[in-house]
């Protein structure tokens, strides 16, 4: 059996439709792993493509945290660059606790590209469509317990070296929408917004009323912190207020602040 990480991006979609066009439906488990935090327009993709794919997306949720919130909330801190906690926590672990529980899985397929960024092409640049390696050395971190159940699977990268042009055209030749968020300034798919994603991601999260609903909470849950006595700051160099700012300011353009890439979170 094939798992194909499942986003509800570009990336992951054109994965799952390699693997869809290689094994019977059957041989192929779409996942799902969902950080409470997803956008509405995300969790309808998803619906889209069960429905246009006759298929079942498995949804994961973490047993411990219900949402990114609660997982910030009690950390007690935001995530950022050297603390990706809420990757680890929330699609790490229940990811890693599915494929444990699930014997018959042989491989994990994610849609990961090394043409995406500097980072992945050092990392991914030399793997073939048909490479394979252990999965658990991407999943780093994980107890013991776990590594040893799952450490037996292979992790294989189906599109690693397409273009994104490429992934687009391939999801239209199949007669697949793309997730709507693209088309709304949004050039990755996760959490909503992001907090490791650019200013064109909280940007573009900003025009519509959920994801301002969003990021005031998440400015609200920094004051919270901050009243407790912790260091709590949504971005390394912006703190709430001063993100706020910049978001209502119509004219800023570029990033500010440094984009985090997320390895698992992409797929
Ligand atoms: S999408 Fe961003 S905020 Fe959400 S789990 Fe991944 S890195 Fe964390």
């Amino acid at each position: 059996m094939i798992a194909v990480l499942v986003s509800g991006g570009k990336d992951s979609t054109a994965t799952l439709l390699v693997a869809l066009e290689r094994f019977p439906k059957e041989r192929v488990i779409p996942i799902f792993t969902d950080t409470g935090w997803e956008s509405s327009i995300t969790y309808a993709y998803l619906n889209y493509l069960e429905t246009k794919l006759s298929i079942e997306i498995v949804r994961l949720k973490s047993r411990k945290w219900q949402d990114l919130l609660t997982c910030i909330k009690e950390k007690k801190m935001f995530p950022h660059g050297n603390q990706r906690f809420c990757t680890y926590h929330l699609k790490l672990i229940p990811t890693a606790e599915f494929l444990a529980e699930h014997p018959e899985i042989e491989e994990v397929w994610l849609g990961i590209r090394a043409s995406e960024s500097f980072r992945r092409e050092k990392k991914y640049g030399d793997l073939t469509p048909e490479d394979t390696y252990s999965y658990v050395e991407t999943a780093t971190g994980l107890p013991a317990e776990l590594r040893q159940k799952i450490k037996h699977l292979r992790a294989r990268l189906p599109i690693v070296d397409w273009t994104e042009e490429e992934v687009f055209r391939f999801l239209k030749e199949k007669g697949i929408e793309r997730n709507p968020l693209y088309d709304m300034g949004h050039s990755r798919v996760g959490c909503y917004p992001c907090i490791l994603g650019g200013l064109r991601e909280w940007k573009a999260c900003w025009k519509t009323e959920e994801g301002r609903a969003n990021i005031l909470k998440l400015i609200e849950l920094e004051k919270e912190l901050r009243e407790m006595g912790y260091n709590g700051r949504i971005k390394d160099n912006y703190d709430g207020e001063k993100l706020l700012r910049l978001l209502k300011m119509e004219d800023v353009q570029g990033d500010l602040f440094k984009e985090e890439t997320c390895e698992f979170c992409k797929v």
